[in-house]
């Protein structure tokens, strides 16, 4: 196999746009496919191949990369895309799935002799952009050569976990960092609302807090976007997190640890998502912490 791939790409949203536009400006040709046509179309001027159904997607794929919204719409997606599919292709699976999903996903592979890689992602819009994403593989030995050139093309770094995609490790790293990520933005948001409500203006905070080990740049990022008014487009929406937050407070009380932060942060995102920020970036569930007025916020 040479270093040229057919990827097709099922998913085109914030994250598979990104990683597609990437793959073909690194001289792969790619298919891809999003269910709404339009967030697909713009990547036509970058020579990708725009499929109207997924099953036209793989075809002739060596790669499938998914990248859409949780693991019951890979599932889906997959299905459809099933009377296509070549065994012996690879799989690499990269949406943010739960750990009984990366097992169902997992299963489908075997069934189509797919060979899998569950490879979710660290970083965000920019860092997609920019092919900088921190990949988390697992996955076998032998297809490594085919799935290489793919996460050279999406990100800086692959981080091996294994060679059983199956055994979910490397979703498992991920929903340890995503933790930590989630935890960082709410707890970002509630400095603000406490701010506010105690009439403490938050630049003394960060002006408390500048370049000691308090101080972190994520907390001024997500920070920014709420008092610059800048939550879309997002880099990562609020429903999104929301889901990952759910994922995580699964996971632990599947392994008997009790995440009460994790959990309490899952249903700040559900509150502020149902106060109309869904689609906002996540450092909106600033929001969550007013009960009635959250235009007001
Ligand atoms: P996004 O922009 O909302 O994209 C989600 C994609 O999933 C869209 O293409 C959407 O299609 C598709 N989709 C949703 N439900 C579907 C269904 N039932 N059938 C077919 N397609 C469906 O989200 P994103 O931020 O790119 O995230 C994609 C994945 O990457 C998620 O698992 C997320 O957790 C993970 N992730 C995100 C980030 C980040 O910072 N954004 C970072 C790392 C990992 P439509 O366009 O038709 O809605």
């Amino acid at each position: 196999m040479t270093d040229n791939l057919t990827v097709s790409v099922l998913g085109t949203g914030i994250m598979g746009a990104a990683m597609a536009r990437n793959l073909a400006r690194a001289g792969h040709t790619v298919h891809a496919w999003n269910r709404s046509r339009d967030k697909a179309e713009p990547l036509a001027a970058e020579g990708v191949h725009i499929a109207g159904t997924p099953a036209d997607a793989v075809r002739d794929a060596d790669v499938v990369l998914t990248m859409l919204y949780d693991g019951a719409a890979v599932l889906e997606v997959m299905r459809q895309a099933a009377p296509a599919l070549r065994p012996g292709t690879a799989w690499v699976q990269s949406t943010t799935a739960g750990l009984d999903a990366i097992a169902e996903l997992a299963a489908f592979a075997r069934e189509h002799g797919l060979a899998f890689y569950d490879a979710p992602v660290l970083g965000t819009r920019q860092p997609a952009e920019a092919g900088q994403l921190l990949v988390l593989a697992a996955g076998p030995g032998e297809s490594r050569q085919a799935v290489t050139p793919v996460f050279d093309a999406v990100g800086a770094r692959t981080v091996w976990t294994g060679e059983d995609g199956a055994d979910a490790g490397a979703t498992r790293l991920k929903l340890v960092a995503n933790s930590w990520v989630l935890a960082a933005t709410n707890a970002a948001g509630e400095v603000l609302a406490l701010a506010k409500a105690l009439g403490v203006d938050p630049q003394s905070f960060f002006d408390a807090i500048d370049g000691g080990p308090l101080d972190m740049g994520y907390l001024r990022v997500k920070t920014g976007l709420v008092l610059e008014g800048r939550l879309t487009p997002p880099s990562f929406a609020v429903t999104t997190a929301a889901k990952d937050a759910h994922l995580i407070v699964e996971a632990g009380e599947q392994h008997g640890v009790r995440l009460d932060v994790a959990a309490a942060g899952a249903a700040r995102f559900d509150r502020a998502a149902a106060q109309g920020h869904g689609d906002e970036d996540m450092a909106a569930a600033y929001y969550a912490s007013f009960d009635d007025d959250p235009a007001g916020a």
